[in-house]
């Protein structure tokens, strides 16, 4: 029998929260959830985790090494997650000894590109043009329905552009078939967009809902660059995509944080590129810029406290430090700005490091004029 534990009793103060994964996400809710008066329990396959130098105590095993689970379970009071490729049956075992959200349900539709762009257009909502492609034969099919350029996408385990191959003509898609390694895909149609914008939101087990404003978000080489608030967006369009991420958050049964990842066209429409189950990269600025960001609004959903006011009362821009720029640590402390170093040991191409944010007065237009 499944337990309904999405509503259950606040996890009060002293007692510990069970935290999957020990990245840079990992670490801000531990920091939110300390700061609560609560205790994290951090879970990882990596030996340094960057969380594990701020939690409270930590596991180092495999996702799916069943007695570990069962130990951690059994000293956590709730139990979530900080990256969407855990395991759904580990989210699943978790949930039948301790509250453990997001779903299982919510984590399977996130994990996988096919069924999650099947649920968002089933709701009615606008994704890119896209189609199952798995081998040659299919994507030969999918391309001649959506049409060129398009994108091939590993189904799973995709993040940061990884996983993906442009497609140009018919000629590409050999060698992107071939780039995927045999790994199930989708083709999506290229979509001409005007920018793109997020949407953090979180729902409570109670049915409480709260949104923070979207945020304009500029990648560079497929990995966020940079944040925005407020976006170049109306207040319908606010609006709307703030009911979107509140439509997906109930059909799913969601608790916790999500964030939904948006194309904004250049005629103003909106389309849902992704679901990322968890805080994520393009709400860091709800650190400072906000009454509560989405780490402690995160925490307070999964521990079954009340939601708190996503108001944001600043303007930011929040720019992510990646790689080899974490070399000028020194020189970003000197710059203004909130700082904030993620603690991992070592620099890679493309490696997450820190991030910083700029705010200034709160006004209704774009930083950026
Ligand atoms: P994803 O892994 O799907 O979030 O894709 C990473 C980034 O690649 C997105 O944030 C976009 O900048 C770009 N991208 C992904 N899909 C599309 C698409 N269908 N059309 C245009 N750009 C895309």
């Amino acid at each position: 029998m499944t337990i309904d534990r999405a509503l259950h009793r606040p996890v009060p103060p002293g007692n510990t929260i069970g935290i999957l994964g020990g990245g840079q996400l990992g670490r801000m809710l531990a920091l939110a959830a300390a700061r609560l008066g609560l205790k994290t329990h951090i879970y990882s396959d990596e030996a340094d985790a960057p969380a594990f130098q701020v939690a409270t105590t930590h596991t180092h095993a495999a996702y799916d090494d069943g007695a570990s689970l069962c130990d951690f379970a059994a000293v956590c009071d709730a139990i979530t997650f900080e990256f969407e490729n855990v395991p759904s049956a580990t989210i699943a075992l978790l949930g039948r000894e301790k509250p453990a959200n997001p779903n299982a349900r919510a984590l399977e539709v996130a994990q996988e590109r096919y069924a999650e762009k099947t649920f968002i257009a089933g709701l009615g909502m606008k994704t890119a043009a896209f189609a199952r492609a798995d081998d040659l034969e299919e994507a030969r099919v999918a391309l001649e329905l959506i049409g060129a350029p398009a994108i091939l996408k590993s189904r799973r385990l995709g993040y940061d552009g990884k996983g993906q191959a442009r497609v140009g003509t018919l000629d590409d898609l050999p060698g992107a078939i071939a780039s995927l390694k045999g790994a199930p895909a989708i083709l999506e149609r290229f979509v001409d967009f005007a920018f793109e914008a997020s949407v953090i939101a979180a729902r409570g087990g109670d049915g409480s809902f709260a949104a923070y404003d979207p945020s304009e978000n500029l990648h560079a080489r497929h990995i966020l660059r940079r944040s925005t608030v407020p976006a170049r967006l109306s207040e319908v369009q606010i609006r709307e995509a703030q009911g979107i991420a509140r439509t997906i958050a109930e059909l799913l049964g969601y608790v916790g944080v999500l964030c939904v990842e948006l194309f904004v066209t250049k005629d103003g429409a909106l389309l849902v590129n992704e679901i990322a189950p968890r805080v994520h990269n393009s709400g860091h600025w709800t650190l400072e810029a906000c009454a509560t960001s989405q780490f402690e609004q995160h925490i307070r959903a999964i521990a079954g406290w009340p939601l708190a006011d996503p108001l944001r009362h600043s303007n930011a821009i929040m720019e992510n430090i990646i790689g080899e720029e974490a070399r000028d640590w020194l020189a970003r402390a000197s710059c203004g700005g909130a700082l904030h170093l993620y603690g991992k040991s070592e620099i890679r191409a493309g490696r997450k490091m820190g991030h910083v944010t700029q705010l200034s007065l709160k006004s209704g237009r774009h930083p950026d004029g």
